[in-house]
């Protein structure tokens, strides 16, 4: 969720302390200012509730209790100086989305994200041929990425059987092998291309 930021507007949907809104990659003022977040007497604010409408450097803090320690001073210097860049403008808040290039939160864009960061890359592609059944074009792409349950397979994935090939008995049974390299399976290809 780090990666949905809110691009400040009229600061009237974004939560001061639970949105990222304050910077790109920043996070959430709570988890940056704890000790301010424990003393808000409004957790649920938005940031136009403490943001004042052209004023950037004066925030409209309400506390739990008034600040009584250098260290919370120096805490709220230290917010008011990252959050004092942004000022509220006219037009609604906006969600973007990505860290590098954030664009406008869409389904789209984010499942363009989650395809480039989190699926597994993979560029292997077989031409899709429409004149055979659905399921052959399947079984060549399921080959191709060596997933089908050939006997060498099943076994990496902790299945205990024999590993010999079921036609040969000879080599064991790799999808190349049972398909292609096996006795068995070069005959019928000498069928298909005679
Ligand atoms: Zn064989």
């Amino acid at each position: 969720m780090e990666l949905l930021c809110c691009k400040i507007g009229d600061g009237s949907k974004a939560l001061f302390w639970l949105d990222n809104w304050s910077g790109r990659g920043s996070g959430p003022l709570k988890d940056l200012f704890p000790a301010l977040f424990y003393n808000e007497r409004n957790k649920w604010c938005v940031v136009k509730d403490r943001v004042i409408y052209g004023l950037p450097y004066d925030i409209n803090w309400q506390w739990k209790q008034p600040p009584w320690h250098p260290t919370i001073f120096h805490m709220i210097s230290q917010c008011k100086q990252l959050i004092s860049p942004i000022t509220l403008q006219i037009e609604r808040d906006k969600w973007v989305w990505g860290a590098t290039n954030p664009i406008e939160f869409s389904v789209g864009s984010v499942r363009a994200l989650i395809e480039e960061r989190l699926l597994p890359y993979d560029n292997f592609k077989i031409p899709w041929i429409k004149w055979v059944p659905l399921k052959v074009n399947v079984f060549a792409w399921r080959e191709g990425l060596d997933r089908i349950p050939s006997k060498d397979c099943l076994i990496k994935r902790g299945i205990s059987i024999n590993s010999m090939c079921s036609f040969c008995s000879v080599h064991s049974e790799s999808s190349v092998h049972l398909l292609l390299r096996c006795g068995i399976a070069s005959s019928v290809w000498d069928k298909v291309f005679m």
